[in-house]
């Protein structure tokens, strides 16, 4: 027995092959199916029917996945997480549950300045090793992009040290991680009635941040209690100003002309939006700002007010979907929002599976290489062990991925990682 190095991968007999958006392929006879991929370079090299294709490209030069019974799609693109935190809040769910308010939660200690504190007090190292784990549980269930963002250091030095853990992770972890700064992700306590002197705090180390190349994007909160559009504006400005790429959250809590800003503003993505109304919508259409809607928040928040997904696609707005990972919101499941996406959004499930897929390509502006099988993308496709899309919210709860390939390399196979001893 010895081991030959083989040219690439074929995925074939997909009993449901979803490629997604593509331009570039067209099947031979307008009767093929197309249930098989050719991988190739960490790239995608052909796309076809499973005979036609074994017929070229000869079986024992490939390593061969029979996908019979199993559904192929690109793998998941989950472009709102806030990777990197310290402090378990999983002592408060009861309380929530039992109706304890937000702000009685924070007065005795808890809340968001809980981890803000526990994130301030953690060594680089600790904040790396949280981050690795998740990464991995987000791999796991089909994810092979991520973006993470700061903000819960809320000082320039402690959001650096969250940007440069991200930065590490992205060297150490197969998943690709887009890093943002979103050091205005809330105003701390201690500047209350000084807001300005906390936007500006944050400006001022946009230039090392920009240098040193910790992030891509930069975001901010622009809401109701958060901050406000006119603060908001002038941080985002001065992000352009030094070359960054905009996302905003906005529209949570209340319309405070959120959305409409991220349209003047040209962001790549518009987040929550649970408030929106039509205006902004057209607005966003206009201007190709991505909806990035995110269920798993209003589900954790025991909430009946999710987003409209229906108007933003009415208004031709591209939607993607994404988790929203934070110490409030532990979800690290993409098939979970696809799930919440169709039965709280009624999204379709393959209008869900290409918001986070394709939408999600969009919004992080990589929509060239990532979120569609197409011929000469990065073969970044997941294996999942259902017959069809539709089983992915109907068949809830339970994690299907079996089998993961990123950059053309099978990293994990049976639901097991095959790539680290
Ligand atoms: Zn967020």
């Amino acid at each position: 027995m010895f081991s030959e190095e083989k040219e690439g991968i074929i995925i074939s007999d997909a009993t449901e092959l979803f490629l997604g958006p593509v331009t570039k392929y067209e099947p031979m006879y307008s009767n093929e199916k197309t249930d098989c991929i050719v991988v190739k370079n960490g790239k995608i090299e052909a796309i076809g029917e499973t005979s036609r294709i074994l017929a070229e490209y000869p079986r024992r030069d490939y390593e061969v996945v029979n996908c019979s019974n199993k559904t192929v799609c690109p793998s998941f693109i989950d472009t709102h997480t806030h990777l990197v935190f310290a402090g378990d809040r999983s002592h408060e769910l009861t309380m929530k549950i039992q109706g304890v308010s937000y702000q009685e939660i924070a007065k005795s200690g808890g809340g968001i300045m809980y981890t803000v504190k526990n994130t301030r007090n953690a060594s680089k190292e600790e904040l790396i090793s949280l981050a690795l784990h998740r990464l991995d549980s987000m791999l796991l269930h089909g994810t092979t992009t991520v973006e993470a963002k700061s903000g819960y250091g809320l000082t320039p030095e402690s959001e650096l040290k969250i940007l440069e853990a991200i930065k590490e992770v992205n060297e150490m972890h197969p998943i690709d991680i887009i890093p943002t700064f979103l050091g205005c992700h809330m105003k701390p306590p201690e500047f209350i009635g000084n807001e300005w002197e906390y936007v500006e705090s944050m400006m001022q180390i946009l230039p090392e941040i920009k240098n040193r190349n910790l992030a891509e994007y930069v975001d901010i909160w622009t809401d109701q209690g958060a901050f406000t559009v006119e603060e908001s504006r002038m941080f985002l400005s001065k992000a352009t100003e030094h070359g960054f790429k905009l996302r905003i959250h906005v529209d949570e809590l209340d319309n405070v002309g959120g959305a409409l800003l991220a349209a003047d503003l040209k962001a790549a993505s518009a987040d929550h939006l649970l408030k929106s109304e039509a205006v902004s919508a057209k607005a966003m259409a206009d201007a190709g700002v991505v909806a990035n809607l995110l269920p798993g928040t209003p589900f954790v928040l025991m909430s009946r007010n999710y987003a409209n997904y229906q108007m933003f696609k009415d208004a031709g707005v591209t939607v993607a979907l994404s988790t929203d990972f934070n110490p409030n919101c532990f979800i690290l499941n993409m098939q979970a929002i696809i799930g919440l996406g169709c039965f709280m959004m009624r999204m379709l499930p393959e209008e869900a599976v290409q918001a986070a897929t394709y939408g999600g390509a969009v919004s992080i502006n990589r929509e060239q290489s990532l979120g569609s099988l197409d011929i000469g993308m990065n073969a970044d496709i997941l294996v999942l062990d259902i017959p069809n899309l539709s089983s992915i919210p109907y068949q809830f709860g339970i994690n299907h991925a079996d089998t993961i390939i990123k950059n053309g390399n099978i990293i994990v196979k049976n639901g097991k990682r095959v790539d680290k001893k």
